[in-house]
């Protein structure tokens, strides 16, 4: 076996990571993490340090770590037929059991499911399938794309430019042209507005209203959220949020993708978000929780009104021009069904709703009154816990402080995993739906003393 040191060596070396500080990971300043195993919720590193991951992975690995039954359906896969494609109404067993098994959990109105590796390509073949719709329907003006500032949508060229973050923008050249952002529903954040949260909802309706009026109906095809921010700061909607938006969107023929590759297949403790805020999308974006992360694999949820009209589309002008090779991949597909049946085997989707209730309950109750804590929320499996520097003045701390990543290396520490949200002083949590009451009760006393231990 390589030793910890050859590895570390060979990855500074040759390995160019994602969402990593390029500069400092190569001079050695930043350590290199080898994870070697894991089993339910805990993962483990070469030295034998086990930790607690209540982020999941990137919030994916619903069904926990370790989970054979997966691991033999992948294997019995790649035994029988590692590949073949879906091109031209070719398919295999697992491909087609598993888009029945998608559209059985979906919200209702939907027709299809269209598999791709990631949430990012998912998203790009939203887009493309949205221009698609409109030109078939004779609004070739109709193209622009509304999403929100601090959504996340993937990091692509499209995807990038929908995903509302200043990082994923600066020195990229984007956001591309006809990509839009307007305000989020993210109330904690806009103490400058002086507002009640119900003026705040009806605030960000009106910033919609009045982007869409300003762009001109007849441009704008589409708005497309998460029903509860994630990257950028794990925020559930205020109340009447959601129904407001898809009243103007309704309003004006806009077509709504929700993005739900953190919220599809149980992580609100519903098996769907849209289905947890009563919204009615056009299309659903699906990833992580599709195979728990097993194996790549994710999906766009097409609704019956826009199917109607795609098929309109090929009798006009031949199949479809879009394809991944690796589209329906089988593997991933064996590790979808193998991962949707232990979801329902082991009731996740009800865990999600009761344990992730009694995990954002004991947060509050350990850690709602610190001087330095602004904000716990959550929904489902997700909490977040927001600092700041005055709370009654509610001023955060400068970036500069780097206070959540402080409290997140505290955590680390005491062995347990959350994330510093790459946005604002955010500790974030989205354990596997598999997650126990002991172990919520293990995250929120280590977290309690990582916040004591950096901010008193
Ligand atoms: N949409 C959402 C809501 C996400 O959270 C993510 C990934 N965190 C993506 C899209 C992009 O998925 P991927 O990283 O698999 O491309």
């Amino acid at each position: 076996m390589l030793t910890n040191d050859v590895l570390d060596q060979w990855d500074r070396e040759n390995f160019f990571h994602p969402s990593t500080h390029l500069a400092q990971h190569a001079r050695g300043e930043t350590p290199t993490r080898i994870i070697s195993g894991g089993e339910g919720v805990y993962i483990e590193d070469r030295d034998g340090k086990r930790l607690l991951d209540a982020f999941a992975g990137l919030y994916c690995v619903n069904v926990g770590y370790g989970r054979q039954e997966i691991a033999e359906a992948i294997a019995a896969q790649a035994k029988e037929l590692a590949y073949y494609h879906a091109y031209v109404g070719h398919g295999t067993e697992v491909s087609i059991t598993l888009a029945k098994m998608v559209l059985e959990r979906a919200p209702k109105n939907m027709s299809k499911v269209y598999f791709g590796l990631g949430g990012s390509d998912a998203n790009e073949t939203n887009v493309k399938l949205i221009w698609y719709y409109n030109n078939i329907l004779g609004r070739p003006k109709k193209k622009k794309i509304i999403s929100r500032w601090r959504g996340y949508h993937g990091s692509g060229l499209v995807t990038g430019s929908l995903t509302g973050l200043k990082l994923f923008h600066d020195k990229f050249d984007l956001p591309l042209e006809g990509i839009l952002h307007t305000e989020a529903p993210y109330f904690f954040r806009r103490p400058d507005l002086g507002m009640s949260e119900a003026d705040f909802v009806a605030y960000c309706v009106d910033e919609l209203e009045k982007m869409i009026a300003r762009e001109g109906a007849d441009t704008i095809a589409a708005f497309i959220a998460e029903p509860v921010l994630g990257t950028g700061g794990i925020v559930p909607p205020p109340a009447g949020y959601w129904p407001a938006i898809q009243k103007v969107l309704n309003r004006h023929d806009i077509l709504l993708i929700a993005d739900e590759v953190v919220t599809g297949f149980g992580r609100l403790g519903s098996m769907f978000g849209s289905d947890h805020y009563g919204i009615e999308p056009d299309i659903i974006t699906i990833a992580k929780g599709l195979t728990s992360a097993y194996a790549p694999l994710s999906g766009s949820i097409i609704s019956k009104r826009m199917w109607s009209v795609l098929e309109r589309g090929t009798d006009e002008n031949g199949a479809i021009g879009h394809g991944w090779t690796y589209s329906a991949h089988p593997i991933g597909a064996a590790a979808g069904i193998a991962n949707l049946k232990l979801v329902d085997s082991l009731g996740l989707v009800k865990n999600a709703g009761e344990t992730g209730a009694f995990f954002n309950e004991a947060m509050k109750a350990a850690l709602g009154d610190h001087p330095h804590v602004g904000e716990i929320r959550g929904e489902g499996m997700l909490c977040a816990i927001e600092f700041v520097e005055d709370r009654e003045q509610r001023r955060f701390f400068g970036a500069e402080k780097k206070v959540g990543p402080s409290v997140t290396a505290a955590l680390l520490k005491r062995g347990i995993i959350g994330r510093a949200m790459p946005q604002g002083d955010i500790l974030g949590f989205a354990p596997p739906l598999c997650l126990t009451r002991a172990e919520a009760e293990e995250v929120v006393g280590k977290t309690a003393e990582a916040v004591r231990e950096v901010l008193g």
